[in-house]
């Protein structure tokens, strides 16, 4: 079991479901979990974010704009706009498993079941005229409306048709970056192309937001993420500890204010609260799952609406996901509020998902050391090519290179109807017995 960011009471409902129909002999057996108190924080850190946003919406000010996740948010705040991020809320409709019926309200507008489950889940949402944010936050009847939209193309091409929808829908500015993808060692031209584009976006957010540009609140917002990053990568890098005293699980719903509230205080506040009890847990030798015995390494996304019964699974084998590529993908180190635009452009070209499979295959191998694991789960996820890293033999590489096993499970993001449930179990249970073996 985890502990969301929300409390949606139809939530609760799918987890009191799944624990019911557990064999109740596994449940006297498995280790119990271990919820982290500085959820509390994080639940108050996300709600303040939304009902923020919901009061802007109200009175008209600050303006509102809306981020990809790996977007510019730091020229965002800078520029006084509070800003949304629609992925977050195609987590919470995966996470929620509103996805489900959402998806084919998208499909029929035409975007493909076979592209982005957010984009679909999310568009699919707005046309049913649904948003699990009221479910959970008492007073928000939707999501916030924006007054610009702003991409950045570094994750996938996804997110700009994405934003183009609610451009036309919405008729408000959708504006962005285009990216490099396939980046091997990153060059001093491609800081300044991105750079230059970051700079090419400001008329825009001037006008929008009725505020002229200012050099120093812009470095100020550059800062407080890069604290917000460092802080981030504290945290995950204490699951390097033996026993780990979270789970990739756990960082899911933890890593809510490192996407939404970069660039803030408050985010570098839970962090620090965060950080402080993590730390009480390695020193009392307590591990988020007890009698830790295995250690192995999250690749691609989450499953969202399965993140209970796998969190649930990986307890009851005593197996910690200690790391994963994705959980690290908000630690932005190259930031410096110095020069902020071109560190930013290097922070935004950095990414693993950007980069080359010889630069990402390096990487796995310093974080399969970094945490001790023992092995990889590849989750190859149908609609997220961009995140699946399993499809061009990436596995065999790794395995043959650094001398441990993998496995692949089939599934998605937000659609459901693409994870092989059954088959993903019995492969896990497998694999782990394996690591048993060796
Ligand atoms: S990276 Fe994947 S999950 Fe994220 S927006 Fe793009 S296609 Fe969707």
């Amino acid at each position: 079991m985890i502990d969301f960011w929300y409390d949606d009471p139809r939530e609760k409902e799918i987890s009191t479901l799944n624990e019911s129909d557990s064999d109740m002999t596994e449940q006297a057996t498995k280790p119990a979990f271990k919820k982290i108190k500085t959820s509390a924080l994080n639940k108050k850190v996300m709600a303040d974010h939304f009902y923020g946003l919901n009061e802007a919406v109200k009175t008209g000010s600050p303006k509102i704009a809306w981020c990809t996740s790996v977007g510019p948010a730091e020229l965002l705040r800078g520029m006084g706009f509070l800003v949304y991020f629609p992925e977050n809320h195609g987590s919470m409709l995966g996470a929620t498993r509103a996805a489900a019926e959402c998806i084919p309200v998208a499909n029929a507008a035409g975007y493909s079941p076979d592209i982005c489950s957010y984009l679909t889940s999310d568009i699919g949402a707005y046309l049913k005229g649904e948003t699990p944010l009221s479910r959970a936050y008492p007073g928000i009847d939707a999501v916030p409306r924006p007054d610009v939209l702003v991409y950045n193309t570094n994750q996938c091409r996804d997110v700009k048709d994405w934003f183009n929808w609610y451009s036309r829908k919405l008729n408000v500015p959708s504006i962005g970056i285009e990216s490099f993808c396939n980046v091997g060692d990153i060059r001093d031209s491609q800081i300044k192309s991105v750079s230059d584009q970051l700079k090419a976006l400001i008329p825009t957010l001037e006008e929008v937001s009725g505020n002229k540009f200012d050099i120093d609140r812009f470095k100020e917002a550059v800062r407080l993420s890069r604290l917000c990053s460092d802080r981030w990568k504290e945290v995950l890098e204490l699951n390097s500890h033996r026993p780990a005293p979270m789970t990739f699980f756990d960082a899911t719903t933890l890593m809510g204010p490192a996407v939404v509230a970069r660039g803030t205080a408050e985010a570098v506040e839970f962090y620090d609260e965060l950080i402080a009890e993590l730390k009480q847990r390695i020193a009392d030798g307590s591990g988020a799952i007890e009698g830790e015995q295995h250690r192995i390494y999250w690749d691609g996304m989450p499953i969202w609406g399965k993140l209970r019964d796998l969190s649930n699974l990986f307890l009851g084998l005593r197996t910690n996901t200690v790391a994963s590529t994705y959980c690290n993908s908000w630690i932005f180190t190259p930031l410096d509020h110095t020069d902020p635009f071109d560190s930013m452009a290097r922070a935004y070209t950095e990414l693993f998902i950007v980069r080359s499979d010889r630069i990402k295959e390096e990487y796995i191998r310093e974080m399969i050391s970094l945490y001790s694991a023992q092995g990889i789960i590849f989750h190859d996820a149908k609609t997220c090519p961009n995140n699946s890293n399993s499809r061009y033999g990436m596995p065999q590489r790794l395995s043959e290179r650094l001398g441990i096993p993998s496995v692949t499970i089939a599934g998605d993001l937000n659609d459901l109807r693409l994870y092989s449930e059954e088959q993903s179990i019995t492969q896990i249970e497998a694999f782990v017995e394996q690591l048993a073996g060796k």
